[in-house]
């Protein structure tokens, strides 16, 4: 029995997906802040394997209703998901994401604590890396956030190396990069209420209701003048998330790892791939940059590489192709 928070959400819910189908019982427990109860039900309905899954909506700000999961079952690890994620957000109101990520992150790892489970598989960000000095970022380069949500995440790896020198729970935490795409059966995919990400929000563009898609800044200092990502598709990234967790069955330390693919591909880049994805004109605006964007971000990723011995396979047109089915499926 594994338990995963946060699996009403987008990755969550992925990772939930292959728990279910690799022959993992799965309980999900989630505030539904964010998430869908549709994701869930559609979890449940999938009866992969002949599977459980398990739905407590419950809240990690509350540590009595954390606690009660942890008495109703015995987990072998947890995938921690559950998180506020949107970066302006963080700096308009960071009391929220402390609150939120850091409290309820605690009481997820006392909760651990007192009842023994010693395997949790984290996900930390490259904004906890800031504005880099060098690209592509190792795990080594230092780690200067420059909003909330960053600064929420590094004092949880922090709080992460204690509670494993002192009580032995040891945890992967994984840096991801910038992740698209979505489940090639279109079970579940990138659902935000109020959508900030790229891409989905070039797909959105095309709907005829849809908003005109706005490209924040092109005078950075890059090719053609706008931000560089390393784009990871969801299915390498869920596929990194289980490799970590077969490190800690084996016995792996605490650790942390970036996942990304080496590659970086500008705002104009991918708009001109998704193009070619959906074979439709996308039109766009120019607007101001937005605070707090680096320039470029790319993972190093060596160290996952060897040490958990996984590799990213998808390129960046096929993460856009598996967006934009589940967003013709649901959306468009
Ligand atoms: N971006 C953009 N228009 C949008 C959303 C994002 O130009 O509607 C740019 C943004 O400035 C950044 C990149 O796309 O350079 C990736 O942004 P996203 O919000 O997807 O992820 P982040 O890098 O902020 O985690």
């Amino acid at each position: 029995m594994i338990l995963v928070t946060g699996a009403a959400g987008y990755i969550g819910s992925h990772l939930a997906l292959k728990l279910l189908e690799t022959g993992y019982d799965v309980v999900i427990f989630d505030n539904l802040s964010t998430g869908h109860i549709e994701i869930v039900d559609k979890l449940k309905s999938l009866n992969l394997k002949g599977r459980v899954v398990d739905f407590i909506k419950g809240d990690l700000k509350n540590i009595q209703e954390i606690e009660n999961v942890f008495k109703k079952y015995k987990f072998e690890a947890i995938f921690h998901f559950a998180a506020f994620s949107i970066v302006s957000e963080s700096a308009k109101n960071p009391s929220i994401y402390w609150e939120n990520n850091f409290l309820g992150t605690k009481n997820l790892l006392d909760a651990m604590k007192k009842f023994n489970i010693n395997k949790i598989v984290f996900s930390s960000t490259a904004a906890t890396y800031g504005e880099p000095n060098y690209v592509p970022i190792d795990e080594n380069h230092p780690q200067r956030p420059i909003n909330a949500y960053g600064n929420t995440k590094l004092a949880l790896e922090f709080l992460m190396d204690d509670y494993s020198k002192a009580y032995g729970i040891r945890s992967a935490r994984l840096r991801y990069f910038n992740v698209i795409g979505a489940d090639k059966f279109q079970r579940t995919g990138e659902w935000h209420e109020t959508e900030t990400h790229l891409v989905p929000n070039i797909l959105k563009s095309l709907n005829t209701k849809g908003k005109t898609f706005n490209i924040f800044g092109n005078t950075y200092n890059t090719k053609d003048g706008t931000p560089v990502r390393d784009y990871i598709d969801i299915e390498d990234l869920i596929d990194a998330h289980i490799k970590a967790f077969e490190y800690l069955k084996k016995g792996g330390k605490t650790d942390y790892f970036n996942l990304g693919t080496k590659k970086g591909n500008t705002v104009l880049e991918v708009l001109k791939t998704a193009e070619i994805v959906t074979g439709r004109k996308i039109k766009y605006e120019i607007k101001e940059k937005r605070e707090g964007d680096p320039a470029i971000l790319i993972a190093d990723n060596k160290k996952a590489k060897e040490i958990l011995n996984w590799q990213p396979e998808k390129t960046l047109k096929e993460g856009i192709k598996s967006a934009y089915n589940w967003e013709r499926a649901n959306f468009l």
